[in-house]
């Protein structure tokens, strides 16, 4: 009665898509899958993407690229937020690329690599203007010197070099384009080389096409997402991937003038009917969407006037013939999109997909075999 079905063949169609748009095959592609791969489901998706042939993949922490180990993903993996805590051991055992920020990272890293007895392999992350993680520019010389040495001692490996923009607007992220190019130029003066200069996301990918270096890290675009949160997926020919949905599990015929669900938000204005969906806000759709998103039943749709609650919520279907076991979309194939429930709950997309979650179970399409 509560469905996500994840469309794998067009999570591979839309990395097709977003190589074409690419359209150089010297650029490499991370497929990024950090939270449960935007609520997609991480290993399926990073399976599906092995398949299809991705280069990198990349999640956020060191347990998500464990994960993905541990399932038998044999890609490289880069992760780049790490627990000051960490002790890397694992990670290098396991051969995690390793993102680092800062040269308390750097030791540590160093470390472990001694303590294994192989090389870690890094990504030097900088803050060109973000302002999250990464070293900034001024830490940048002190880091890249101590990197350098740690190469010479063979306890690491340069593979990259990376930033990451903040979308702000083309003047902004131009900007720090810029501060990329001169971290580049002073890991250069210092004789270090890196196989991968890594910048933009979707976003950046699809606006920047002078700043795709040697790889491109796609999230929301290889889910069918348009990171501009404008529902401008179809133009860039992406497919969306997820599709929530349920059934109706009772109706009702009611007079007019019955008040419906908490805090009577609204009202029967006639007789009418009531379908009751069980889905609510512990899956994800959001509360403040309560009288702005829409619910697709039997080809139609409907608003949710009255109030999402935890578990459930009901929609006047006035005289329409909908019973019991009918299909509900709440976003997906014939209904809504998942910009609209964004739109209706005023947040972006990615907020919608990674949240989903609750009682709903995923059920894949083109799933790729362990
Ligand atoms: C999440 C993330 C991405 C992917 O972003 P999308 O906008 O979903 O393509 C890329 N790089 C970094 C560093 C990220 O944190």
């Amino acid at each position: 009665m509560r469905k996500l079905t994840i469309d794998l063949n067009a999570v591979a169609e839309n990395l097709t898509a977003m190589r074409k748009i690419v359209n150089n095959a010297s650029v490499k592609t991370m497929g990024v899958v950090k939270a449960n791969a935007y609520g997609h489901g991480m290993v399926q998706v990073a399976r599906k993407l092995e398949a299809e042939g991705i280069d990198y993949l990349g999640v956020a922490d060191l347990a998500e690229a464990e994960e993905l180990r541990s399932a038998g993903i044999t890609s490289r993996i880069l992760a780049w937020i790490h627990d000051p805590a960490d002790d890397f051991v694992s990670a290098v055992k396991h051969e995690i690329d390793l993102a680092v920020s800062s040269r308390d990272q750097l030791l540590r890293i160093e470390k472990a690599a001694i303590a294994v007895g192989k090389s870690a392999q890094i990504h030097i992350k900088v803050d060109t203007g973000l302002g999250r993680n990464g070293v900034t520019i001024d830490e940048l010389d002190d880091l890249l010197k101590a990197t350098k040495a740690a190469v010479a001692s063979g306890s690491v490996a340069t593979v990259g070099i990376f930033s990451h923009l903040s979308s702000t607007g083309a003047k902004e992220d131009l900007v720090q384009i810029e501060r990329f190019e001169l971290a580049l130029k002073q890991a250069k003066d210092l004789g270090l080389t890196f196989e991968l200069r890594h910048l933009t996301a979707s976003d950046g990918t699809l606006s920047y096409p002078q700043a795709h270096y040697d790889m491109v890290r796609l999230g929301c675009a290889l889910y069918g997402l348009s990171p501009f949160s404008d529902n401008r997926a179809k133009e860039f020919g992406l497919k969306p991937v997820m599709c929530a949905e349920g059934t109706v599990v009772q109706t009702k015929r009611v007079a007019a003038g019955e008040g419906v669900s908490y805090g009577y938000l609204y009202s029967t204005a006639r007789e009418t009917t009531l379908a009751l969906i069980p889905i609510g806000y512990a899956e994800g759709i959001p509360r403040n969407a309560t009288g702005k998103a829409e619910v697709c039943i039997n080809d139609k749709r409907y608003p949710i006037l009255s109030r999402i609650a935890m578990d459930q919520f009901v929609v006047d279907v006035g005289d329409a013939s909908v019973s019991p076991g009918d299909r509900v979309v709440i976003f997906g194939d014939c209904g809504p999109t998942a910009d609209d429930l964004a739109t209706a709950a005023e947040t972006i997309n990615y907020e919608i997909v990674t949240r989903i979650g609750g009682r709903f179970v995923r059920e894949f399409i083109g799933a790729v075999e362990a």
